[in-house]
This record gives structure tokens, C-alpha cells and sequence, in this order.
């Protein structure tokens, strides 16, 4: 067992560092207070190769597999989570098209993913009436000729305004029950009869685009589903498998700035004739955070080192994802607490982070669909 990143690994961590420090992290609270789209910073991650980064370099991507993935989330999200989710849903659907698409699809859609010429990539897969339950969805798609017309709405698509493409699951079947008649089709941004709604205005993550979308007799070509009819279900499952890896991550960074801003903090402020640090019911809370965020990066690379294998890693991404999102929530409480009245302003991260955090609980499966899929896996018939 080798806990050291190796050579790749380390340098996609140095550049998504590097870029996050200087690049991201300065203009995170403005872009939070404006809601501004962080449309340069991604581009900037797609000439990094930071929006494709386990996608093979001949599809434009970097290859550089899913641990150096979560490596480069950690510290984007440590920067901007707006950054951090937009370019996760990116390498997200970037990874679906390569491992499920034509080789027509890939060589169109994936490249340009890959080096940010389309700005972000989106999954539309949740519904106003169908979020923990996407078997529930009412979307459909039907077959007029050489085309597929899609109507429906979707909800929360992050970055359905400005993505180039987007997948999207609609109903092709009604026979053989639920979850079982759905398929997955590429839309690419333009198509008539797609269009978003505005922007949800957001507790956190505020520079993120999360937008409803609405399809109206939205026609795409034959060739534009992605896998086969009925594979809609596999597809999207597999993806947030993945998926989960990178929201982990995605908290394991709020926990690291949260920890960072918190030791900071507390060596200055002084209360009773000494810095804040040296009352020992702080320390002790930074001493928890510190082992809560160290056992999550672990629960997040072994997801990521069991995906990058080949080797299943459904239940554990699961549990990256549950244990790290809620001892974010914990991290953030306490970065506030030891920030004491100032913690509650916008004049320090920690607000921020408190904030951007609280999503993760719930995307990506809530907490309690990911305690489904790991007690489904547990009490499974050997
Ligand atoms: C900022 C943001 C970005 C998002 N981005 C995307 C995106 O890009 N693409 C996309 O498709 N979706 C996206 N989502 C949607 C997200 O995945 C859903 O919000 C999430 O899956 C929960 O669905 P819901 O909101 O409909 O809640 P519901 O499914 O209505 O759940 C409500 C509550 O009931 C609980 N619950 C539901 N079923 C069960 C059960 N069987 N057992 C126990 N408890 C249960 C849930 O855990 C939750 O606490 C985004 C959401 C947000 C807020």
C-alpha cells in the first residue's frame, strides 16, 4: 500500500493548487456576493486539463485518473466550491460521454469539455417532482423519423445555462416497470425548443449556475442517445458512482480552508490574557476537525483508488461521500464558533464556507440515499 501520490498524481495536485491560490481563491467572495459565473477561472481549469482529467489524452483529456482528480478537486474546493462543483459536474459528464458514446459522440463533445471551448458540461437529470427518485421522472422523449423529440422539465441542472452539452434522461418506454423504459440523449446548447429558467438564488455556492430547464418539442438527432434505449438508469448511476468521488473531495477542501482560516483565527485572537488556541475547549475543536477531515480524505482516496483500478467502489464512494459532506458540516460550524461574532460576517471565510457547504448533504444523493446505497450493498444476498 503506497499512501505517496505518484509523479502525475502530485503535478496535476501542484497545478490545480498553483491556479486555485492564485487564480480562484481572490475573486471567491466577490464572485459570491454578485453571483458572477467564474467563466474565465474555467476556462482557465480547461487549459490546465483540469476538465478532463480522467479522460484519455486522445480525447483531449489529461488521463491522469481519479485519484489526481480528487487530488485537484480538494483544492479547488478549498478556493471557490462554486469552481469546485461547476468543474465536477464538467469532468462528470465529460467521463460519461467517454465511456458510454459513439465514437462520433466522444470525438465531438469530449475534447471540447476537455479544454473548456465549451464551458461546462451538464446532467440533467433531476425533475421538480423527481429528485432521490429519478425512476419517478415525467420527461419523455418519442421517436418522430430520423429524430428524438424531448419534452419535459428538468430542476437544479448546475450550469444548464452555459453548458455546451448536456445529458439528459427522458422516458422512452413505459413498459417494464420503473427506472427500466429511460434513456440518456446529448443536448447540445442552441437546440430549439431547450431553454433555462433563472438562476436559483442559492444559500451558497452562489457563483455556481444551477437553473431549471425546460424542453418543448426539443428535437435532436437519431444518433444523439447516449448508449442504448433503455440503459438511461445504468448510465446515471454510474456516473454519480463517480460523481460522489468528486463531491467528497469537494468537501474534504471546505474542511482543509475551514481548518486553515481556523488555526489562523485562533493563534491571533486573544481572550483572557492569551490567544484564543491556548484555551484548550478550542484546541480540542480544531483537534476534532483535524481527524474528521484527515479520515475523510482517506474514505475519498480509497474510493478514487478502487474506481482507478477497476475494481468496484460503489459503497465506498458512498461512504467518502456521506462521511466527508456531513463532517464538513461540522468543520464549518466550528470554523464559525471559533471565529465567535466575526464568524458570522461576511469579512471571513468562514461564513462563506459555511454557506457552500450545506449543499453537499444533499446533491449528488442526499445523505440518506447514500445510507441506501451502502446498507442495499451491506445486506446484499452473498
Ligand atoms: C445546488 C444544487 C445543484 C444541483 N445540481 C444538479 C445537477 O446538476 N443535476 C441534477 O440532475 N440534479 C442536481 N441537483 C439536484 C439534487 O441532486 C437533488 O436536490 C437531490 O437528489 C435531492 O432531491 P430533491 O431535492 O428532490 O429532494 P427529495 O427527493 O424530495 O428529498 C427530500 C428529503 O427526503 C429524503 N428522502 C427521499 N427519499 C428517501 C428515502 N427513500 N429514504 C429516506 N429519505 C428519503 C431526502 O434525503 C431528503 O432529505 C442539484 C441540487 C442542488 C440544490
Amino acid at each position: 500500500m503506497d499512501f505517496q501520490p505518484d509523479d502525475v498524481q502530485q503535478a496535476i495536485q501542484a497545478a490545480a493548487r498553483a491556479v486555485a491560490r492564485e487564480r480562484i481563491a481572490p475573486g471567491a467572495r466577490e464572485r459570491d456576493r454578485t453571483g458572477h459565473f467564474p467563466a474565465e477561472e474555467i476556462r482557465e481549469l480547461g487549459r490546465l486539463g483540469l476538465l478532463g482529467t480522467t479522460i484519455p489524452e486522445a480525447l483531449g483529456g489529461t488521463g491522469a485518473g481519479t485519484v489526481a482528480y480528487a487530488l485537484a478537486m480538494m483544492e479547488l474546493a478549498a478556493a471557490d466550491c462554486s469552481v469546485a462543483v461547476t468543474a465536477s459536474v464538467t469532468n462528470m459528464v465529460n467521463e460519461t460521454i467517454a465511456r458510454w458514446g459513439t465514437e462520433e459522440q466522444k470525438a465531438r463533445c469530449c475534447p471540447r469539455l476537455s479544454s473548456g471551448e465549451w464551458l461546462a458540461g451538464a446532467f440533467g437529470l433531476s425533475e421538480p417532482h423527481a429528485g432521490s427518485d429519478p425512476a419517478a421522472m415525467r420527461t419523455r422523449a418519442e421517436r418522430r423519423g430520423d429524430r428524438w423529440v424531448l419534452n419535459g422539465e428538468k430542476q437544479w441542472i448546475t450550469s444548464g445555462d452555459v453548458a455546451g452539452v448536456i445529458v439528459v434522461w427522458a422516458r422512452t418506454d413505459d413498459a417494464g416497470g420503473a427506472g427500466k423504459g429511460i434513456s440518456a440523449f446529448l443536448v447540445e446548447r442552441g437546440t430549439p425548443g431547450l431553454s433555462a429558467g433563472r438562476h436559483e438564488a442559492k444559500m451558497g455556492q452562489r457563483s455556481s449556475s444551477t437553473v431549471p430547464l425546460v424542453l418543448e418539442d426539443c428535437a435532436v438527432p437519431g444518433g444523439a442517445m447516449l448508449g442504448r434505449p433503455g440503459d438511461g438508469m445504468r448510465i446515471a448511476l454510474a456516473a454519480l458512482d463517480g460523481g460522489r468521488i468528486g463531491i467528497g473531495a469537494q468537501a474534504v477542501g471546505v474542511m482543509d480552508a475551514a481548518l486553515e482560516a481556523s488555526v489562523r483565527y485562533a493563534r491571533e485572537r486573544q481572550a483572557f490574557g492569551r490567544p484564543i488556541a491556548q484555551h484548550q475547549a478550542i484546541a480540542f475543536q480544531l483537534a476534532d476537525v483535524a481527524v474528521a477531515r484527515d479520515a475523510a480524505r482517506l474514505l475519498v482516496l480509497r474510493a478514487a483508488m478502487l474506481k482507478e483500478a477497476g475494481r468496484p467502489f460503489s459503497r465506498e464512494a458512498a461512504m467518502a461521500k456521506l462521511f466527508a459532506s456531513e463532517a464538513a458540516q461540522r468543520a464549518v460550524a466550528t470554523g464559525v464558533q471559533v471565529h465567535g461574532g466575526y464568524g458570522y460576517t461576511e469579512e471571513f471565510v468562514v461564513e462563506r464556507l459555511y454557506r457552500d457547504a450545506r449543499v453537499q448533504t444533499i446533491y449528488e444523493g442526499t445523505s440518506e440515499i447514500q445510507r441506501l446505497v451502502i446498507s442495499r450493498d451491506l445486506l446484499r444476498d452473498p
